[in-house]
């Protein structure tokens, strides 16, 4: 009867996308500007369409700050339900807030 509530409060299935961004923070490894990036998960995502017709997304980003002319790249991976899988970062580092 409880286990029967719980699953009727929390849904099966039908959870509502995850928050809708998330904040990308970086800093420049050469002069060591931090950058807070909002990233929209609906709008700044690229699909990738694997070959058994699935879907994943993408990001692909480039940060250049104003104190120096280190370009920084970001590629983050994410699955079909747009949590993040991978990340990597060239330039620059990530910072947990
Ligand atoms: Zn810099």
């Amino acid at each position: 009867m409880l286990k029967r509530l719980i699953k009727k409060l929390f849904g099966g299935g039908t959870s509502p996308q995850s928050s809708g961004g998330f904040f990308l923070n970086v800093r420049c490894s050469v002069c060591g500007e931090v950058f807070n990036l909002f990233i929209n998960k609906s709008t700044d995502l690229a699909q990738n369409f694997d070959e058994r017709g699935g879907v994943t997304y993408f990001l692909n980003k480039e940060i250049i700050g104003s104190h120096c002319r280190n370009l920084i790249n970001v590629r983050m991976e994410f699955d079909a339900n747009r949590n993040l899988v991978s990340r990597k970062i060239e330039n620059g580092e990530f910072i947990e807030l």
